[in-house]
């Protein structure tokens, strides 16, 4: 193993935290009212960021996927809601950009749309009934072909940041497709007929990256709008998985950071009433503070280790495994970091405002954003033993 940050990855994460340090002020307003921190987009999009990773031959600024992990682990310490929601951009543009599954021309629109116009672009896969128990995840929304297009029906959910984007990516079934596998993505314009939202998204935490339901009815979409189509969608899945899944591991661990620096300065400045030394000094707290920093660069170097893998070698069965095991990693280190945060700075950082209790609310998400921790253990377990997932029993009983 040889990576090095270089000085080029340094600058930008520089330029990552300074953003971060603009958002945090704004991340308890946005997370207080689920709002869409739009000043935040905005910065990031008048900064290049939309097209950050796109190839220069593209117009893009060429970054590479470890440069992202740099970026969005220093973006997710300021707000973690906004670098989770933007990321959905990078996530859903860059295997388009890549793919080998995607023509030419359809490359040519996207880079036309996010380089030269600016267009900023949400993703939407998921449905009320997806689930990463089973292997591949049936369709319920059917896109239907008409005149010069497509009609799109049907029921998306947890689309984030879908009223700030200009354009959501939505996976739909093709419905002259017969493969179970199936799959097209069209991309849908904001204002496109037949499309609105379901406000759902009330949750526990992330609240601004409003994760919204996006509900199709006979939505019209041109024949322009087909970006992608297989008859199985798994190969593009999994050969893209660093962007689809990975990409959001860097702002989780940005959130541990966060939480970790936080409680560092709460305790070397919190001096209980009555003592000289402030909690610092006090040798559960030095321990806790140790164990916190272990986890952390722990799943640190395992981030940053899938992301190099993901850049030298492709999506191959050693990096697969090894984005599943840094997501497990630091599914693991935020729950650990952000619970033992909150029991360090004790009663007074369970007040709304405070920055711990919103970091404990977003970092229970870790665990459960995709992929989740049983299904990474599940996939690391496998590449582990050399098993073929074919001859193993399903987990749960089919219908
Ligand atoms: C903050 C946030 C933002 C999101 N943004 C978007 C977005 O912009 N676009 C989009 O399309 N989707 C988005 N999603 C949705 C996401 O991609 C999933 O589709 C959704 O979380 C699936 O629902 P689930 O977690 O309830 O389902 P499940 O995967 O069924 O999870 C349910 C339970 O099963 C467990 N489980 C799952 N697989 C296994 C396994 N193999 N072994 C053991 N246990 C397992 C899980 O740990 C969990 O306990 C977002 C989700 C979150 C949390």
């Amino acid at each position: 193993m040889d990576f090095r940050i270089t000085e080029e990855q340094e600058r930008l994460r520089q330029r990552c935290l300074d953003l971060a340090a603009d958002f945090a002020t704004r991340s308890d307003a946005h997370d207080r009212d689920a709002s869409h921190p739009v000043e935040n987009y905005d910065r990031l999009r008048a900064e290049g960021f939309l097209a950050l990773t796109i190839a220069r031959s593209f117009g893009g600024l060429g970054f590479d996927f470890l440069s992202h992990t740099l970026a969005y682990e220093a973006l997710g310490q300021g707000c973690p809601a906004t670098a989770l929601a933007f990321n959905m951009h990078a996530s859903v543009v860059m295997p388009l950009m890549q793919s080998p599954e995607v023509t030419p021309e359809a490359k040519q629109y996207v880079a036309d749309l996010v380089v030269r116009r600016g267009k900023m672009i949400g993703g939407n896969f998921s449905e009320p009934g997806t689930t990463s128990l089973m292997g591949e995840r049936p369709l319920t929304v059917r896109a239907r072909p008409v005149e010069g297009g497509y009609s799109i029906t049907g029921r998306k959910m947890f689309a984030s940041m879908l009223e700030a984007t200009d354009y959501v990516l939505v996976m739909a079934y093709p419905e002259d497709a017969t493969s179970p596998t199936a799959g097209m993505l069209l991309l849908v314009p904001r204002g496109a007929p037949g499309r609105s939202v379901n406000a759902n998204w009330d949750t526990l935490g992330m609240r601004a990256t409003r994760s919204d339901s996006l509900v199709l009815d006979d939505c019209r979409v041109p024949d322009s709008a087909v970006l992608y189509r297989s008859d199985d969608t798994r190969p593009f899945r999994l050969a893209f998985l660093n962007w689809f899944w990975g990409s959001y591991t860097a702002v989780y661990l940005g959130l541990a950071v966060a939480a970790y620096d936080e409680i560092r300065r709460v305790v070397k400045h919190r001096q209980p009433q009555g003592y000289a030394q402030p909690l610092a000094c006090h040798p559960d707290v030095r321990r806790h503070i140790a164990t916190m920093s272990a986890s952390l660069e722990a799943a640190r170097f395992c981030t940053y280790h899938s992301a190099w893998l993901s850049d030298t070698q492709g999506a191959t069965p050693e990096t697969t495994a090894a984005l599943y095991r840094a997501k497990y990693l630091v599914g693991e280190a935020v729950s650990s970091i952000t619970r033992t945060a909150l029991t360090l700075g004790g009663a007074h950082g369970i007040f709304k405002g405070s920055r711990l209790e919103q970091l404990f609310r977003d970092g229970a998400l870790a665990e459960i954003q995709p992929p989740p921790a049983d299904f990474c253990l599940w996939n690391v377990g496998i590449y582990e033993l050399g098993l073929d997932p074919a001859d193993l029993m399903p987990p749960l009983r089919g219908l």
